[in-house]
């Protein structure tokens, strides 16, 4: 094995949403820390210019993992590429910038998280924040994450004004005091870029010598002594294995899918599924990979009459138009982050929604569906608070080998009949006048107007899909919470000095978009670290960045 002879103050595994907020407050409290990630560099036009990050998705800047045959999805197996490339999910992502509910956090501490209640975690998002419209009471202008208003294509406009007519509110503001309602949704961009979290956090640490970043660093395994995380080994891209040390603590940021692998790869998880392939139990903590949760949506396409979609006519000289105005001047139509309008809504009376509209100006398909051919727009009512739970576990003990992904969707029937309210209520939007005049015809689920529910069930079992929002493998809870994996301050229990910091430490996931939350644990995270430990040394490293990618 090489080794590198260099310590720091904190090894940060994973450059994703997370890991680049983490590694900016540390770097900024004056700690030195090692951020390691996997993927290769965020340097990429098509991951800054908003419009085209679908043509990331399937490329080697995402991790193509995908799920065991699901037997409630009509036997599918479910693909879910999560980013792959400093940044994370957030280079890769839509960039809706979405907090969840009040209520959502308010029962994170009902469920023993104390310190992790809305009035506790808005402080969070607020440092985070720097929004270009909003304010106080409820936003921040300061933060390193840029949060502003996107380009409105005539479709988006129109699905706004529809949803007015078929009765729902219109709201200015989905973080604000009501999340219920239609609107345009503001998004992670600054400057007509896209605002990763390596764009913002990490970027602003670059050239601070206590901060080193490796790229094409596989972490292994967590070195464990004494019940204690003292290091990290990763794989470099030349195939050599390299271990590093932590003066300080280990934090793991690889995300839901990936931090629960490494927990177990690193002997903690659930004992005896561990030995049986061969893995020395450090810690036997039967939560890791358990309460695996993720937001499914299914699309409604309604044909235009006009050749008016978003990218429709996007080829040739337009084309040439578009790429020579968003080079020069950061404008038009490759501003637009494709999810620009949506909404939530209440289509079960409890009082709180449980359905959100992602609407995309085009007829999108996705890694298991081709778009549909010609003109259109896709209204894709997704639930939020699923009651199906599936597993993340080893196929093996080759720290290489695919995970073994049970995403368990739609096993419960209420998460199928939320889908099904979500489709109804989307197809009366679709017939509301403002979309009518444009629309000529309901490409999917059915033309007709007349739907039985049943058909609607059968069409979400078929075409259901994923929102790429994994959560909740390395959940949360009180301390003396058996099935819990972190503790209220994300540290592992049973083990020292070694957090969990991703979106895997939901213990429920929130309802809406998950970068912004993920981003708010990660400054929470940031925050107890630096409470609760003595200033260290900084430490006198060469700014050197090693990049093996
Ligand atoms: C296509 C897509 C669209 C989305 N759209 C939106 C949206 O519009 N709005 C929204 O709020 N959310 C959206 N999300 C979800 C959101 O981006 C994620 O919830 C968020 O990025 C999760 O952050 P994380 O830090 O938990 O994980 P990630 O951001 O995924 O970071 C994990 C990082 O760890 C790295 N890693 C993994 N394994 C290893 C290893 N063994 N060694 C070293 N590094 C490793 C990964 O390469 C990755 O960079 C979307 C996600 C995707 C994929």
């Amino acid at each position: 094995m090489a080794s590198v002879d260099r310590e720091y103050d904190y090894v940060v595994v994973g450059g994703g949403s997370a890991g680049c907020v983490v590694a900016h407050r540390l770097v900024r409290a004056g700690r030195s820390v090692l951020l390691l990630e996997a993927g290769p560099s965020d340097n990429l036009l098509y991951i800054r210019m908003p419009a085209t990050f679908v043509r990331v998705i399937g490329t080697a800047r995402t991790w193509p993992y995908q799920t065991e045959p699901q037997a409630q999805a009509a036997g599918r197996t479910l693909h879910v590429p999560q980013g792959r490339t400093l940044g994370g999910g957030s280079s890769v992502n839509a960039m809706v910038y979405i907090r969840g509910a009040r209520q959502d956090y308010d029962d994170w501490a009902a469920q023993g998280c104390s310190g992790w209640s809305w009035d506790d975690v808005l402080p969070a998002f607020k440092r985070a924040e720097c929004n270009e419209r909003l304010s106080e009471p409820l936003h921040g202008t300061d933060g390193p994450l840029r949060v502003t208003d996107g380009y409105r294509h005539p479709l988006s406009r129109a699905f706004v004004k529809a949803a007015q007519e078929a009765g729902l509110r219109y709201n200015d503001d989905f973080n604000g005091e009501r999340q219920d309602g239609v609107g345009f949704y503001q998004s992670t961009t600054f400057d007509g870029e896209r605002g990763s979290t390596s764009a913002t956090y990490l970027a602003a640490v670059r050239g601070d010598a206590r901060l080193t970043v490796v790229t094409g660093a596989h972490v292994l395994r967590v070195v464990l002594r004494d019940g204690e995380a003292r290091g990290v080994e990763y794989r470099r891209g030349d195939g050599a294995t390299v271990a590093v040390d932590a003066r300080c603590e280990v934090i793991l940021a690889a995300g839901a899918l990936a931090s629960p692998k490494i927990l177990q790869l690193s002997g903690i998880g659930p004992g005896s599924e561990l030995q049986a392939l061969g893995i020395d139990v450090a810690h036997d903590l039967p939560g890791v990979g358990r309460n695996y949760q993720d937001h499914l949506e299914v699309s409604v396409y309604g044909r235009t009459h006009d050749p008016i979609s978003l990218f429709g006519n996007d080829r040739g000289l337009t084309a040439l138009r578009h790429g020579l105005q968003w080079l020069a001047f950061r404008t038009g139509l490759l501003t637009s982050n494709v999810v620009e309008s949506g909404g939530f809504a209440d289509t079960s009376g409890s009082g709180r929604p449980d359905i959100q509209f992602h609407v995309l100006p085009v007829l999108v398909g996705d890694v298991d569906r081709e778009p549909l051919p010609g003109h259109g727009l896709s209204i894709n009512p997704c639930f939020l608070r699923p009651k199906s739970r599936g597993t993340v576990r080893l196929r093996s003990a080759d720290p290489m080998a695919p995970i073994l992904f049970d995403g368990g969707y739609l096993a419960e029937q209420t998460d199928v009949d939320t889908l099904v309210r979500g489709l109804k209520l989307a197809r009366r939007i679709l017939r509301a006048p403002s979309l009518r005049k444009l629309v000529s015809e309901e490409l999917a689920p059915q033309r007709n107007e007349a739907c039985a529910d049943a058909a609607l069930e059968d069409y979400a079992r078929r075409y259901a899909k994923t929102v790429y929002h994994p959560a909740g493998t390395c959940r949360m809870g009180a301390p003396d919470d058996a099935r819990a994996v972190v503790d209220p301050q994300l540290r592992v229990r049973g083990v020292g000095r070694l957090r969990v910091c991703d979106a895997s430490v939901m213990p429920t996931i929130v309802a809406g978009n998950t970068n912004a939350p993920t981003i708010m644990i990660a400054e929470r995270c940031a925050e107890f670290m630096l409470a609760g430990t003595p200033r260290a040394v900084p430490a006198a490293a060469p700014a050197i960045e090693e990049t093996t990618a």
